[in-house]
């Protein structure tokens, strides 16, 4: 059952670590594999010498079961996080609707380029027309959408479901279903709606395909503008948004066109490669500062950790910092639930990038 209850973990962002499989690019090049996941709650890290070593235990070791390695690591997709069955609190009877239309949950994924954030969420690109992706390697995402038309399924809930998909490159937003070409839009702030995306794109959609089709065309897009803008699906943050209301809201005054409306929201989001973090942490404040992903990351990572910082609860967040936080200003401060996926790659070569990642995931714990 998906609404087994209340057991969910205390804090509203969970962190999870997944290490994917080496890949056949890695080993044709003799990389080795030096990441060992024991059990669900340690990663050790060898030696990457050539001769076999005792494994560096404790390498990571995670101070609570918030950060844990999948639990069949290297292989298989994600389950559903728990993040999404558990921490959705049972509805009262008879407040089936209300509880479905009013809950925020978001999906991160971070890590290097080609640690398997993309994947993580979207699960392997199909393999061409009408071949289906096979329901184990399915990512994140399509559980989750698969799960939410069985919650629509089973309330036989009146609801509105619409979906924008958007890109952050350089602290520019981009939008992902736009109808003409991509024009840059502006980010805007009002008290009602708090943070918002002028102009951006909702499109109310009524099956699982229909989303599907939705998730395809932005993902395409983004693989596009790789070619033009020197891979700028790695340095760009994609953010894809579900919204839920129910029926009802069509009877409140009108509101502007394109208005997300209240409701609940999942959203997904698809980090940049986070591997210039590490390389500007290494080289001072300066460069960091003109680094528009920087900016984002480090904004994103310092506003986690302030608001899971029990002392600081009740200062001041500085969602305001970069793009990125503006826009999950309400995930993350709000009454929502966040799960955070590290994504990394067991191969020696990047080992350097892995510390800097679980780094990350470890502030954010
Ligand atoms: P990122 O989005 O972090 O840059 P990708 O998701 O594109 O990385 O993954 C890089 C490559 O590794 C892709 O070819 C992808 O198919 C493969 N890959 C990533 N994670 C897995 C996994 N868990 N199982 C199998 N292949 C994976
Ligand atoms: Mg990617």
């Amino acid at each position: 059952s998906l609404e087994q209850g209340p057991e969910g973990p205390e804090t509203p962002i969970q962190v999870v670590l997944r290490v994917r499989p080496m890949s056949t690019a890695e080993l044709r090049r003799g990389e080795q594999s030096v990441l060992h996941c024991s059990g669900t709650r340690t990663l050790q890290a060898r030696d990457p010498s050539p001769l076999p070593t005792k494994p560096t235990p404790g390498t990571w070791v995670p101070s609570s079961n918030q950060i844990c390695p999948r639990p069949r690591p290297p292989q298989g997709a994600p389950s559903l996080p728990s993040v999404l069955p558990s921490r959705v609190p049972r509805p009262p009877p008879g407040h089936a609707r209300t509880f479905f239309c009013s809950f925020s949950c978001t999906v991160f994924t971070f890590g290097q380029t080609g640690s398997g954030k993309t994947y993580t969420l979207t699960g392997p690109p199909p393999q061409g027309e009408g071949v289906p992706v096979p329901p184990s390697l399915a990512g994140i995402m399509q559980r989750t959408f698969a799960w939410l038309f069985d919650r629509v399924r089973y309330l036989g809930a009146p609801v509105i479901l619409r979906a924008s998909y958007l890109e952050i490159y350089n602290e520019q937003v981009r939008d992902l279903l736009s109808l003409g070409s991509p024009r840059p839009l502006l980010v805007r702030w009002n008290k009602a709606r708090g943070f918002y995306v002028e102009q951006l794109r909702l499109v109310e959609f009524g099956s699982l395909e229909a989303l599907m089709e939705l998730l395809q065309t932005g993902l395409s897009r983004r693989r596009s503008s790789a070619h033009t803008l020197n891979q700028a699906s790695s340095r760009s943050h994609a953010l894809l948004t579900v919204y839920i209301s129910r029926h009802a809201a069509q009877q409140m005054p009108p509101v502007d066109p394109g208005e997300p409306p209240v409701g609940g929201k999942l959203c997904f989001v698809d980090l940049a490669g986070s591997e210039k973090v590490a390389a500007t942490g290494s080289r001072g404040e300066l460069m960091l500062e003109a680094n528009s992903i920087n900016r984002s990351l480090l904004a994103l990572g310092h506003c986690i950790s302030l608001l899971l910082d029990p002392q600081r609860k009740q200062s001041h967040i500085p969602f305001r910092d970069s793009k990125l936080t503006k826009l999950l200003a309400d995930s993350l401060g709000g009454r929502g639930v966040t799960l955070m996926v590290a994504c990394v790659s067991p191969s020696a070569q990047c080992l350097p990038e892995t510390l800097s990642t679980l780094r990350y995931a470890s502030r954010a714990q």
